[in-house]
């Protein structure tokens, strides 16, 4: 089942039992003896329509990010569909994965890593305009203008290296390159986690606007729920490489069902301070070389229902106002 609820909207990227295993050890040598698999991402499906931003969080070690590479195909999938615009992307090579990847573009976490401190912001922007070629050398000069303009720097960043620049201002240089190749999809890969939180509103305020302005569709990576509640339409809980429940984003907030959901709402900090104390969610992500079977958050649900927690993986059912999720506690 999809996270289906597309408002009459058309529907842009489907995944259906989206995989991604790694092998568990780095080198090939290793790896003739340990044949063992981090499941990263373990059959994900997800679909967002046309114009909308669909929120995935989850902890650190979700497989958050992972999914994300999968989408963009910086990584091949394991097993599992990719749609895009209804055709199969799930192993485009050459030149329709280059044609692919002007329309579908990432904005990564860290603006001081995803830039070449030796280039110069106009040289960065430049590269996937020249890569796709987008505009001729006569008109590459104002398309650079019009692009860092767009994404809230002004034409004299263009002659300045990224040591030159706030954490800010190198995000929008990543927010500009991405938009270059006029993009209709867009993966932000937590764009403002590496960021002052003065700085946070601006991006994400930028990153709507720009949404708007170019009827951009957004997968919004991230780890903090208050973010993507501002952002999303619909916002997908994951946990250990699968989905534990998608919903419509106030519904998410005001009515989560989801075990897991629960427990990542009640550690969102408080603004009033004679609020009750945070709920700490007890014990570690499990590995996810060795993750526990049937339910995956079975060893740290307070909820758990008995041994069929334990030995099998819920589906993913539709509940009450459209809500996706899986648990047991909710019966087919
Ligand atoms: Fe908790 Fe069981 Fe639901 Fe998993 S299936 S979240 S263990 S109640």
């Amino acid at each position: 089942m999809n996270n289906e609820r597309n408002n009459g909207k058309e529907e842009l990227l489907r995944i259906s039992n989206l995989k991604k295993y790694f092998p568990a050890s780095g080198d090939w040598f290793a790896q003739m003896f340990d044949k063992r698999q981090v499941k990263a991402v373990d059959g994900v499906n997800l679909n967002i329509p046309t114009g909308d931003t669909l929120g995935l969080v989850g902890e650190s070690g979700s497989g958050k990010t992972t999914t994300g590479q999968v989408i963009v195909r910086l990584l091949d999938p394991t097993e599992g569909k990719i749609e895009y615009k209804s055709q199969d992307i799930t192993e485009l090579t050459g030149k329709r994965l280059k044609n692919l990847r002007q329309e579908i573009q990432m904005i990564f976490q860290d603006p001081s890593s995803s830039l070449n401190r030796r280039k110069t912001v106009g040289q960065m922007v430049s590269e996937p305009l020249k890569i796709h070629n987008i505009v001729g050398r006569d008109k590459l000069e104002e398309k650079l203008g019009e692009v860092v303009e767009s994404a809230g720097l002004s034409k004299r960043f263009l002659n300045r290296y990224p040591h030159e620049m706030s954490g800010g201002q190198r995000q929008r240089v990543g927010i500009a390159r991405a938009l270059a190749v006029d993009p209709e999809f867009i993966v932000c890969d937590e764009p403002v986690t590496a960021l002052d939180v003065s700085i946070q509103a601006q991006i994400l305020n930028l990153l709507m606007n720009l949404q708007k302005e170019y009827n951009l569709t957004y997968l919004f990576i991230a780890h903090d729920l208050s973010v993507v509640k501002h952002v999303s339409d619909r916002i997908a809980v994951m946990y250990l490489g699968n989905i534990m429940e998608v919903s419509d984003s106030e519904i998410l907030f005001d009515n989560p069902k989801h075990p897991y959901t629960q427990a990542l709402l009640a550690a969102v900090p408080k603004a009033d301070p004679k609020s009750p104390p945070r709920e700490v969610l007890k014990g570690e992500i499990p590995s996810p070389i060795d993750p526990p079977s049937g339910c995956p958050f079975h060893p740290r649900c307070s909820s758990k229902i008995g041994e069929i927690c334990e030995e099998k993986n819920p589906e993913q059912i539709t509940v009450g106002d459209n809500s996706l999720v899986s648990c047991h506690l909710y019966p087919k």
